[in-house]
């Protein structure tokens, strides 16, 4: 019997790292040193030299990384940050959870990342900062956004929760990792994620020292010196055996992402003839590493696609069924600064498709073979 088709397969990744991943939990659990062990410092070196970044600190989840990118900036109740509002809540949920106020801006149709342009009209003498989410493994266009947020002296909190790995590219040849292009860059460890460990990480990069050190304060209840807290902080630590999975899954970060990109390639090849679906695009500007393989089904046929699928055993997910807008905790919070159609729009249109590091072109034809059976009827 052919193994079951999966959104994503970590079983079968790990078996390929097998011997490591067991070798470097049981090394944790002898020495116990489940609290800051070395293993986290070793990670966190390795992955400033992988992405480039000049200081990376590691905290517990990516919705931390977040959260405690907002409060190293020193932003006051009331102050306004823009964010996408078709994306994963955490990005915006923190904004209003330190009573800010998250002014959402509509999305690329195409790219499904924000512009400059759509920020720019969002933009009030109280916008503070712009948080750019790397929807889906591309970077969001980011050289404009840049000089925007430069013209109007504002903070940029990059989302890359989806894309680490993704390499954008600015007019002038030169190259940045996603992450380490705005004021401080945000990640997720979550296991389905591009690089995820076995239960919940994060981690946050910046280039600016002083900046660093009130990142690693914050994280760490505040303090520098032990039981001298100098700011209100929160307690977000990377667990010593997740940095450990961590550390074994890094080396081969880029052969998963190559491996999502061909995966993305082949459905693309086959899928982008079909009338009543949009593939996704790609911008020359930045590496695609495909976190979600996500199509625009038209017409209104969607959810009767995603049934159609599950009927024959392929999962299907919509990634995100409601917009921002939609969301009944922000309804309150908010200040509305443009049409949001196209966020509803996708919202209502999106299906992403399973793609992993593990998926063949076996079960890649069946998918496809799927999805065209349901377009011809
Ligand atoms: C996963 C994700 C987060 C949050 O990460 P957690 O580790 O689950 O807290 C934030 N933003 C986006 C876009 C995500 O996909």
């Amino acid at each position: 019997m052919n193994k079951k088709i999966q959104m994503v397969d970590l079983h079968g990744q790990y078996l390929k790292i097998k011997p490591e991943v067991d070798k470097g939990i049981q090394e944790v659990i002898d020495t116990c040193a489940f609290i800051n062990g070395p293993q986290i410092k070793e990670f966190t070196e390795e992955l400033k030299e992988y992405s480039g970044a000049k200081h990376v600190i590691p905290c517990a989840n990516g919705t931390d990384a977040l959260q405690i990118a907002l409060m190293a900036l020193g932003l006051r109740p009331g102050d306004e940050v823009i964010v996408p509002a078709f994306t994963y809540v955490a990005s915006a949920e923190v904004i209003g959870l330190l009573g800010l106020t998250p002014v959402m801006v509509d999305v690329d149709p195409y790219t499904f990342n924000v512009t400059a342009d759509n920020i720019k009209k969002a933009i009030s003498p109280r916008t503070k900062a712009i948080i750019p989410v790397h929807l889906f493994g591309q970077s969001c266009n980011m050289e404009p956004i840049m000089t925007l947020a430069k013209e109007h002296n504002l903070y940029v909190i990059e989302d890359n929760a989806q894309a680490i790995g993704s390499v954008y590219t600015f007019s002038d040849g030169s190259k940045r990792h996603t992450g380490t292009i705005g004021t401080i860059g945000c990640t997720s460890f979550f296991p389905s994620k591009n690089l995820g460990c076995y239960g919940d990480g994060g981690a946050i990069f910046t280039h600016d020292d002083q900046l660093a050190e009130k990142l690693r304060m914050i994280a760490n209840h505040g303090q520098k010196i032990k039981y001298h807290h100098s700011v209100i902080g929160c307690n977000s630590r990377l667990d010593t055996i997740q940095a450990v999975i961590l550390k074994a899954k890094l080396p081969y970060l880029d052969d998963y992402c190559a491996a999502r990109k061909a995966a993305a390639d082949y459905y693309t090849a086959n899928l982008k003839d079909i009338k009543g679906l949009i593939v996704p695009q790609e911008l020359p500007s930045s590496t695609h590493v495909y976190h979600q393989y996500t199509l625009q089904i038209l017409d209104g046929k969607r959810d009767s696609l995603k049934d159609f699928l599950a009927s024959k055993g392929i999962p299907a997910m919509i990634y995100y069924p409601l917009p921002l807008q939609q969301q009944e905790a922000f309804k309150d919070i908010t200040r509305a600064a443009e049409s949001l159609n196209i966020s509803q729009q996708l919202a209502d249109s999106v299906l992403s498709l399973p793609i992993h590091t593990e998926l063949t072109h076996d079960e890649q034809d069946i998918i496809i073979a799927a999805v065209k059976e349901f377009f011809n009827n």
